[in-house]
């Protein structure tokens, strides 16, 4: 009988693609996919979904209504990278247990095998059980961050003191094989206030009620965090990433692509192998028009060609030279992929990280918010992969920066030309990146070890 799982993503870009790769990696090995969102998101992956389905792939998504105008949001605010301040993003989570009951008579007249929910939804994760159906819970971030946010919450280092300890640095409890050392404002998930302590709380629930965990991360990237996790959690782990390398979606991940892709793979081409910088921050962060600006000139200082991604609506920039902007959504993945380019300028969220592992490219680290400052500290101190941009801060509004800048142009600089020099140390960190991206590779191929994962992982749920 085809193993039947049932998919819950948490409606932003960096949660619907990967996501989306577990549901083509799945029915690609044979499993039936039910993939439940809203109207809008379900417009937007309408395109993937029918060429999914054109090639044989058993994938339907069920939409669900969001009660966008009910709690107060604007129309059609159903995805996290539409939403500015902390209000609406506190109006947004409070929103989602509203879909339970959708989701439920969904259940009802599906009856799946597994639900795998992202690990936002708890009220996923008690509507399966409340049907009796198994749950996994899908994080979209490193064992490493997971375990060590574990760490930090059980010794309650968060429970704020006063405001002036928030800048103030501090050791990640747990024996980890090296220090990290981090600030509360750099470890926050969230606003510290009881409303976002009251869902913090809903969300371990669904975790804790969860029969076993999915990662995109793969057992060679992180093992020490992978087993270290696994024995926290005492539940199954499954890492089967890279998601990107094996899901082959190529270009169709997330937005539709604002730009010729043969045009912008011609210019590729016509650059010299690892020559090139690609700098992209991800579907949320928003950086001010004085952050755009030293972005720009720091590039261009840097006097490598690049690929700069500008998704701040209205901005004039002018680029000069062996730049490329491109403004709106990129294809990162065929991007990352290319041979010309050398080096990757990010704001580590988490799929960005894992992208440019599995392609072998060497990162700069320019951490935002959420999980990307100990992102960073995975890919500088212990994958030694990556060069930390200096001077990174906290936004002052979530994931949007105030009217000022945090990195100088110099700044920028400095950090690219460390990442692609030609010395000892810059060659050492472009070597490791290499055979992490060969280990990546064989990870998913035919007895990888996020191959063989998946396949321990559908046979556990089959009938
Ligand atoms: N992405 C993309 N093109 C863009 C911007 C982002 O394809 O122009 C993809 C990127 O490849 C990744 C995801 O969007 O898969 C962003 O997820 P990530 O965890 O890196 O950051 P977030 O958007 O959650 O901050």
């Amino acid at each position: 009988m085809t193993t039947h799982f049932l998919l819950v993503p948490f409606m932003a870009q960096g949660h619907m693609i990967p996501m989306l790769d577990i549901a083509h990696v799945l029915a690609h090995r044979g499993a039936k996919v039910t993939f439940v969102t809203t109207h809008m998101n379900a417009a937007t992956i309408r395109p993937i979904i029918h060429r999914a389905t054109n090639s044989g792939l058993s994938i339907v998504v069920v939409e669900l209504n969001f009660p966008c105008s009910e709690v107060g949001l604007p129309d059609g605010f159903e995805s996290a990278d539409q939403l500015y301040t902390s209000d609406q993003f506190l109006t947004f989570f409070r929103a989602l247990p509203l879909l339970q009951p959708q989701l439920e008579l969904c259940l009802q007249s599906n009856k799946p095998d597994c639900v795998i929910f992202d690990f936002q939804h708890a009220w996923a994760a008690l509507a399966a059980r409340n049907f009796g159906i198994s749950r996994l819970s899908f994080h979209g971030t490193a064992a490493f961050f997971l375990l060590c946010y574990r760490n930090i919450e059980k010794e309650g280092i968060l429970l704020s003191k006063d405001d002036t300890s928030e800048n103030d640095p501090y050791a990640v409890p747990g024996n980890l094989p090296q220090d990290i050392v981090l600030t509360r404002a750099k470890t926050r998930l969230w606003p510290d206030t009881p409303e976002w302590r009251e869902i913090r709380e809903e969300i371990i629930l669904g975790e804790e009620s969860a029969d076993g965990v999915v990662l995109n991360s793969f057992a060679e990237l992180e093992p020490w965090f992978i087993e270290r996790y696994r024995e926290a959690v005492d539940k199954p782990l499954w890492p089967i990433g890279p998601l990107s390398l094996h899901a082959g979606l190529g270009e169709m991940r997330g937005k539709v692509v604002s730009l010729d892709t043969d045009q912008l793979m011609a210019w590729l081409d016509s650059n010299e192998q690892r020559s090139v910088v690609f700098a992209n921050f991800g579907s949320l962060v928003r950086h001010s028009p004085s952050q755009l600006v030293e972005i720009g000139y720091g590039l261009e200082k840097s006097g490598r060609p690049f690929i700069w991604v500008v998704k701040e609506a209205g901005e004039k920039i002018e680029v000069r030279g062996r730049g490329l902007v491109i403004r709106g959504w990129a294809p990162q993945v065929s991007i990352l992929s290319h041979g010309a380019v050398g080096g990757f300028l990010t704001h580590c969220g988490w799929n960005s990280v894992v992208e440019a592992v599995a392609a072998g490219v060497p990162i700069a680290t320019w951490p935002h918010f959420s999980d990307q400052f100990m992102n960073e500290r995975l890919v500088v101190d212990f994958l030694r992969v990556g060069v930390a941009v200096e001077g990174t801060e906290v936004p002052p509004e979530f994931f949007v920066d105030g009217d000022r800048y945090q990195v100088g142009r110099e700044g920028v600089e400095k950090a690219i030309g460390r990442l692609m020099d030609e010395g000892e140390e810059a060659e050492g960190r472009r070597q490791r990146a290499k055979e992490l991206g060969e280990k990546a590779r064989r990870a998913v191929e035919k007895g990888g070890s996020s191959f063989d994962g998946l396949t321990e992982l559908i046979r556990r749920f089959s009938k």
